[in-house]
């Protein structure tokens, strides 16, 4: 045995246990199979501006001790994320707020936006919510769902509303005051300079090995650590034995554009399910930048198929009984710590992916 660990991955997770685990003294080699490190937080300088190419990443936290440790690696700004939603020849605010209910309702108080929204819900007859729709009108209302969320939602998810969980619904606030602020968190920001630098420092003085694929380089060298670090599909590493999990992937369309502001926010979503991509992401916005050119990034979602790269999972109910299953199967592995949005088959943010690096660290280590 050369390594205490085997990291596989060099995304955020497989990075923070990698650091953590070498400032405690255990030797440690990562290994990824892509050309480069940071996984999809990957950012890629392209003549000073700092393309997100695995799709746009904000970090924000609420825990303090995540926003601490992160701020180790990276200076953050004061980016707030404050997206706008394109429906056919209408532009809206999100989240879903004031500015967002006055536009639409050609209102203006909190009280008569509670009230449209109330309406409507009581016309509904939805009373407790068991999919992404039911929750999404019983929120929001009837005019908000047609307008703003069906269209995107079923793009993004390439499936019914109706077919999914409710909670992916609830991870955008809701709120009756004038803020565009896209996130509820404490804390919020972009690094400066990109992602890809927070985790070359989490890497610093680590042996990293990219363009590496797992299944060979443990066949040449099954006895090469103690324990692994696990941060791809769990069911790909038992060769999907039980069944194949679902993923979403997305697909980038960049086009580099000779004007210095090309759409006036970093985010901008396009809810009509007839546009194909999901939103455009102008990636200077990020980080306030000035040049006189701009880069754009059309986002695609597709379904994903063995072989490419996962993004989002569908944590609807017969893919996390299935990965269930798959913990249930890993119990019998004892070497190995899954782990990160792959791992462990969730739907998190970065900072949710950096605290559970953490408590892994603590568990094991
Ligand atoms: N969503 C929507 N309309 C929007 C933005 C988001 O209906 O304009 C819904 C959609 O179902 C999406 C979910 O809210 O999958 C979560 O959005 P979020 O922006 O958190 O997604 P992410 O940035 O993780 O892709």
């Amino acid at each position: 045995m050369k390594y205490d660990f085997l990291i596989v991955g060099a995304g955020l997770f497989g990075a923070v246990f990698a650091y953590e685990a070498k400032k405690r003294g255990n030797k440690v080699l990562v290994i990824d199979k892509r050309d480069h490190i940071a996984g999809n937080i990957y950012t890629e300088d392209v003549d000073g501006i700092n393309v997100h190419r695995y799709g746009a990443h904000i970090f924000h936290t609420s825990n303090k001790k995540v926003w601490d440790y992160i701020n180790n690696f990276a200076e953050f700004n004061n980016y707030i994320n404050s997206p706008v939603a394109v429906y056919k020849d209408e532009l809206y605010n999100l989240p879903f707020n004031m500015n967002t209910f006055s536009k639409l309702w050609n209102i203006k108080t909190p009280n008569e936006a509670k009230a449209i929204i109330e309406k409507q819900r009581k016309e509904s007859g939805i009373t407790e919510p068991k999919n992404l729709e039911e929750q999404a009108i019983s929120l929001v209302g009837r005019d908000v769902y047609e307008k703003l969320i069906k269209g995107y939602t079923e793009k993004q998810w390439g499936r019914d509303a109706k077919e999914l969980p409710a909670f992916i619904i609830k991870r955008l606030p809701l709120r009756f005051t004038f803020d565009n602020n896209y996130f509820n968190d404490r804390y919020q920001g972009i690094p400066i300079g990109g992602y890809t630098g927070i985790v070359e420092k989490l890497l610093e003085g680590i042996e990293v090995r990219i363009s590496t694929e797992y299944k060979d380089f443990i066949k040449e060298n099954p006895d090469i650590a103690e324990r692994t670090v696990y941060t791809g599909m769990i069911d790909e590493f038992f060769d999907y034995k039980l069944g194949v999990l679902e993923y979403r992937r997305v697909y980038f369309e960049d086009e580099r554009l000779d004007t210095d502001n090309y759409q006036g926010d970093a985010v901008v979503n396009y809810t009509q399910r007839e546009v194909p991509f999901t939103r455009i992401i102008e990636h200077k916005h990020f980080e306030y930048g000035n040049q006189d050119f701009t880069i754009i990034s059309k986002e695609y979602p597709v379904e994903w198929k063995k072989g490419e790269e996962p993004y989002y999972p569908i944590n609807n109910e017969k893919n996390n009984a299935l990965y269930e299953s798959y913990v249930e199967l890993s119990k019998t592995r004892s070497d190995i710590i899954f782990g990160g949005r792959l791992g462990a088959y969730k739907y998190y943010d970065m900072d949710k992916v950096v605290e559970a690096a953490l408590e892994c660290v603590e568990r094991n280590l």
